[in-house]
């Protein structure tokens, strides 16, 4: 299957032949058409799948086919959960339409309230927004949601465990003058988010990709037990001096880890840029351009950073610290092996992380075999876990669920 059978405007194929795609993946042949026909969606993709192309091609096409008739606000909006988010879809979407006369705006936190002036007075077609700061601007009144006819919540699950909820139901709720939603979500497990999208959805039609086999197994996952965070330090330094680390990024889990770490890199000679949720947005910008450029070839991140960032070319992640949840492991795993390449995974385990491995073991279905490193190998050896319960699968839940809201969603047709 190519674009071309879609039947999209030729200004737009323009945009996606600058991106120079071969075909559309998964999630993009599945929801293109739907979204197209003008149904609502309900999509289960994680980052990596080309899930931003899948929701931004048809929401363009709609604007091509129907142009704007009365001056007003933005007649698509995607609300997105980070900031970093929010500029990557803003950055596609541009190039996606730069061949048409359709404005793209995007509004976060961090920025001066005065640079939004021109977004929300002119006759933006495409806004991409965080909620905080949008809700500002709705309480003020300088921005309504009226005259949105498309609404597309990006990575809704992260959104709803930011505890954005009532945010949320609101916009859909003031974007009564809609004609499509579409909830993208990275997985349909817990979280209510299909009880959210039952709400927000009408009649959706039900989307999912996990990222195809081929795609998940470029990366290569490694695990070392950890004595200590000397031990730790002695297997990063050992790693970034290798010729083929070239661009990495190593997770921490606070903030308080990221100094020490970012602290103990420089102590060994290694200048690292680092990104954490704090950081006003242009020392975001310039963190995240520094690793891109190759000026700094390591970034220290908190989990702020693990969904959304999108460097073509980071050859590593390192989890200095195991994150708190599984569904994060594979967030963080996935800003390698971007858009076809092959990544590394390397995942530092101390004593105490044994419950979370397990629970990564399971949620990715594989059991990590850890390597060692001659010279450093670790004095620990792995401590057992006590046995849990069975529990059904998450992801046999998960599909249950989705199941069950496609059936109630079709019934109301
Ligand atoms: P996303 O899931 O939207 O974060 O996209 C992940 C990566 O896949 C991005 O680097 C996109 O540029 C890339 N991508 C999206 N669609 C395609 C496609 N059809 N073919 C190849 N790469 C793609």
């Amino acid at each position: 299957m190519t674009f071309d059978e879609f039947d999209l405007d030729r200004r737009l194929l323009l945009g996606i032949q600058s991106l120079g795609y071969a075909k559309p993946t998964r999630v993009q042949q599945a929801a293109i058409p739907e979204a197209l026909d003008g149904h609502d969606v309900l999509a289960s993709a994680p980052t990596g799948t080309g899930k931003t192309a899948a929701f931004l091609i048809p929401a363009i096409q709609y604007l091509l086919d129907s142009p704007r008739r009365n001056p007003g606000f933005a007649r698509v909006m995607v609300l997105a959960p980070t900031r970093e988010l929010a500029y990557q879809t803003y950055d596609f979407a541009k190039t996606l339409s730069q061949h048409t006369d359709l404005r793209v705006g995007v509004i976060t936190g961090g920025i001066n309230y005065g640079s939004h002036k021109d977004i929300l007075e002119k006759n933006n077609d495409i806004l991409i927004s965080t909620p905080g700061r949008l809700l500002e601007y709705m309480d003020a009144e300088t921005f309504h949601c009226e005259d949105v006819e498309v609404l597309i919540l990006d990575e809704a699950d992260r959104m709803l465990d930011m505890g954005f909820r009532s945010f949320m139901l609101r916009i859909a709720d003031e974007s009564r003058n809609r004609r499509q939603a579409m909830l993208f979500s990275a997985t349909l497990e817990g979280r209510g988010i299909i009880e959210f999208g039952n709400h927000v959805l009408a009649e959706a039609v039900f989307v999912e990709a996990d990222a195809p086999r081929s795609e998940v197994s470029k990366i290569v996952e490694w695990t070392h037990l950890a004595d200590s965070d000397e031990h730790k330090f002695a297997m990063l330094g050992h790693y970034l001096a290798l010729e083929d680390v070239k661009k990495s990024i190593v997770f921490v889990k606070t903030k308080e880890r990221l100094e020490l770490v970012v602290n103990q890199l420089q102590a060994m000679g290694i200048y690292a840029a680092y990104l954490q949720g704090e950081m006003p947005q242009d020392k975001r910008l310039k963190a995240i351009e520094k690793l891109k450029s190759g000026k700094s070839p390591v970034l220290v991140a908190t989990d702020v950073a693990a969904r959304g960032l999108d460097i073509i070319d980071v050859t590593h992640v390192f989890n200095f610290d195991l994150p708190r949840t599984a569904d994060v492991y594979v967030h963080r795993i996935g800003r390698t092996a971007r858009a076809g390449a092959k990544g590394y995974a390397v995942s530092f385990i101390a004593a105490h992380d044994m419950l979370i491995m397990k629970k990564i073991e399971r949620y990715t279905e594989q059991t990590f075999k850890h390597r060692k490193i001659a010279g450093i190998e670790p004095k620990n050896k792995e401590s057992a876990v006590p046995a849990k319960k069975k529990k059904p699968h998450k992801k046999k839940v998960a599909k249950a669920l989705a199941k069950s809201a496609k059936k109630k969603t079709k019934k109301k047709k």
